[in-house]
């Protein structure tokens, strides 16, 4: 699917849950978040049927996100199913790490290709700081797990504040290079305000090669994250949805005032 500015529209990010199991401080309040009725939020059917309707359309690629992808129940049921569609080359997650000691194996023979961990630190006092709580040894063992399994290769997410040389950066940085992991520096972004920009090391950030749709585990497809544009695959109906997004992504994104990371998935 090209869109008016020629992009090759291949890219699906879909958000399974808005629910996590940390609270990291530049993403979700401490307290939580008002969590969407379960009624509102997409069955497992409805995610796969939509996703054949995208790929039929031209996409390729397939990342699952959250929230935190991880605690939707039968999560691993969800990959099979998206596994299965015929026309997926890339199929991939990103999660926080916590859990996938406990899920790495099911989700390779489910046939999940690859993950992205989030780590912004090797530190377990800041870890715990920034995630308010979490323990990083969850994530070390999760990031083993995956390499075990093949979910390779296994790519960290790391949040900065500005530049890769901070303190808790470099630590990432060496953590990667001594256990062969690649790793993408992402600046703290701040999508009201739209402050946004290139991801170091990965593919995001960069509007004129953006190539993404994503859908909120609510159900709307947005065709960029810094705009409040958003289209109802329920009311629209999957074609005329996809094909709206395509047909009135923007050019650049600007502000999105309405939605958040944890219910687009980042
Ligand atoms: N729970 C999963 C995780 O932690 O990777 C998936 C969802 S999370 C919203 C996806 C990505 O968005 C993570 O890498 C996270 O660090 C990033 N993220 C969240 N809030 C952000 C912000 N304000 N600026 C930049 N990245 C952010």
């Amino acid at each position: 699917m090209y869109d008016r500015f020629d992009r090759n529209i291949n890219y699906l990010r879909i958000s399974v849950t808005d629910r996590c199991n940390l609270r990291c401080t530049y993403c979700m309040p401490e307290e939580g978040i008002p969590l969407l009725r379960h009624a509102d939020i997409l069955t497992f059917d409805e995610i796969c049927n939509f996703t054949k309707v995208a790929v039929d359309n031209g996409i390729t690629k397939v990342r699952l996100t959250g929230g935190e992808p991880l605690v939707r129940k039968g999560i691993t049921a969800l990959v099979r199913m998206i596994s299965d569609i015929t026309g997926i080359t890339d199929l991939s997650m990103t999660t926080n790490g916590v859990l996938l000691k406990q899920f790495a194996s099911e989700l390779k023979s489910s046939g999940l290709h690859r993950v992205n961990i989030s780590l912004d630190t090797v530190n377990p006092e800041k870890f715990a700081e920034i995630t308010r709580n979490g323990n990083i040894v969850d994530v070390f063992e999760g990031i083993e797990a995956a390499k075990a399994e093949g979910l390779i290769p296994v790519k960290i997410n790391c949040v900065i504040k500005e530049s890769k040389e901070e303190t808790e950066a470099r630590g990432v940085t060496k953590f990667c290079m001594d256990n062969g992991l690649e790793v993408r520096y992402i600046r703290q972004m701040d999508l009201v305000r739209g402050h946004f920009s290139t991801v170091v090391g990965g593919a995001g950030g960069d509007c004129s090669l953006c190539n993404r749709l994503r859908l909120t585990s609510n159900g709307k497809l947005k065709p960029c994250l810094f705009n409040n544009i958003e289209f109802d695959i329920r009311k629209l109906g999957y074609e005329e949805a996809i094909r709206m997004a395509v047909e009135l992504k923007p050019e650049c994104g600007s502000v999105n005032d309405t939605g958040t990371f944890y219910n687009i998935g980042g």
